[in-house]
């Protein structure tokens, strides 16, 4: 078969509806994608028609470009891709290379149809034209082969385009959601658990760049432990970039509720605080939301009673995304699963919020009672000295 160029096309997502700074938003897609590829050589890119066109510079880097183009399925923004091979705009050129090329492609589908696609319409043929003359080819260069338009084993699409005419067999999922950093900055709060990685990644998915916050309470919890979360954001920024951790120790107050506290708010008093310094974290880092794993329901500091005294500590103006309030515990998990923390996660170590759990957590807290409660602690002293314990990490990709 003819030697072509081999690129990969990249369609993009939502970003195509903005209007006058759909530039801005195709510039921040394109910085991600450069950050990318860059592991993979040296790759051209362009944008045109909808679609950004990567394509090798050197050998060394099309020999890359199948793995280029795994990376290039993390892109935010992106709401599909393929590999596909680059035709000149040439009718017979299109018809001698089809019929092998699908040879080559096909691993045991029976059946196919073509999809041809003239966006350039100075080329004589139209779509369906097109696609009824290479489906010819393709059957007579491979005679086990069937056309089936319903519900074919494998779609072949021939793209008429501005510059050459690209020919593919496979789809790939983009990452869809929207390009990285583009909605601003949150701070997610980052346990060791399945649900905060997962809530971390579905909000960078739409464009959040991701602060973590994470609480320990040393030494009831350990030093394993703290190094799980930080393997937990080092997964996490395969997607999201860069990743400052910020490690603050929950230990003072956890031991001040205890002594001076009702047991049974424990955990709402816990999660009060929790949520004092994630927003004095947010306005120290120019972030404009906080970030949780929470989902209604899931365990006792979660209900919507108790999800209304823990916000009541918050300004108006920082709002919390909670993006799985509504999802079931499964649904997370196969967000976990596909990012690669689930297994991270269920490694069995101790969390600040396992330490002192009441026996009775309180399911319907009253705010009037929990702030009794409270009243006899020195709040502001404790997040200050909370504060002043913080450590960062700073987890690269
Ligand atoms: P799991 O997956 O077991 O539910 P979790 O981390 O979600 O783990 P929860 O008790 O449900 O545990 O906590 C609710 C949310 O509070 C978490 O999703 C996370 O956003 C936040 N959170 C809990 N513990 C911590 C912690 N130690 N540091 C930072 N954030 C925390
Ligand atoms: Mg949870």
């Amino acid at each position: 078969m003819e030697q072509v160029n081999r690129v990969i096309l990249l369609k993009l997502g939502e970003v195509v509806l903005k209007g006058l700074n759909r530039k801005n938003f195709e510039k921040m897609l394109t910085d991600d994608l450069k950050r990318r590829l860059k592991k993979y050589g040296n790759y051209g890119i362009l944008s045109s028609q909808s679609t950004i066109y990567v394509t090798p510079l050197d050998k060394d880097s099309a020999l890359c470009i199948d793995d280029a183009a795994k990376e290039c399925a993390k892109v935010f923004g992106v709401a599909s891709l393929c590999v596909a091979a680059e035709i000149d705009k040439d009718l017979d050129k299109i018809l001698s290379f089809i019929g092998n090329y699908i040879k080559s492609e096909r691993k045991g589908e029976k059946t196919f149809k073509v999809v041809g696609k003239r966006s350039d319409k100075s080329f004589p043929l139209t779509s369906p034209e097109l696609s009824a003359l290479c489906g010819a080819k393709i059957l007579s260069a491979n005679h086990d082969m069937k056309v089936d338009v319903n519900n074919p084993d494998m779609v072949v699409y021939v793209e008429v385009r501005d510059y050459a005419v690209y020919v593919h067999a496979s789809k790939i999922h983009g990452a869809g959601g929207m390009p990285a950093g583009s909605a601003g900055k949150a701070v997610l709060l980052l346990s060791g658990g399945i649900d905060s990685p997962a809530a971390g990644y579905v909000c960078a998915k739409r464009g959040v760049s991701v602060e973590a916050l994470h609480f320990d309470s040393f030494p009831y919890t350990s030093e394993r432990a703290r190094q799980k979360v930080i393997e937990l954001a080092e997964k996490m920024c395969d997607y999201c970039g860069n990743i400052s951790l910020h490690i603050i120790s929950l230990t003072e107050i956890q031991e001040s509720i205890k002594r001076s506290c009702k047991e049974d708010y424990f955990t709402v008093l816990l999660r009060r605080f929790m949520m004092r310094l994630a927003e004095k974290a947010a306005r120290s880092l120019g972030a404009k939301a906080i970030i949780t794993g929470e989902s209604l329901g899931q365990v006792a500091s979660q209900t919507m009673s108790a999800l209304t005294v823990t916000n009541s500590v918050l300004s108006s103006d920082v709002p919390v995304f909670r993006p799985f309030i509504a999802a079931d515990k499964e649904e997370i998990v196969n967000i976990a699963r596909k990012i690669g923390t689930f297994d991270i996660s269920i490694q069995p170590y101790e969390d600040c919020c396992t330490v002192f759990l009441p026996k009775h957590p309180v399911t319907k807290p009253k705010k009037d009672r929990i702030e009794k409660s409270e009243s006899a602690l020195d709040v502001d002293r404790l997040v200050k000295n909370a504060v002043a314990s913080e450590e960062i990490v700073e987890i690269r990709p």
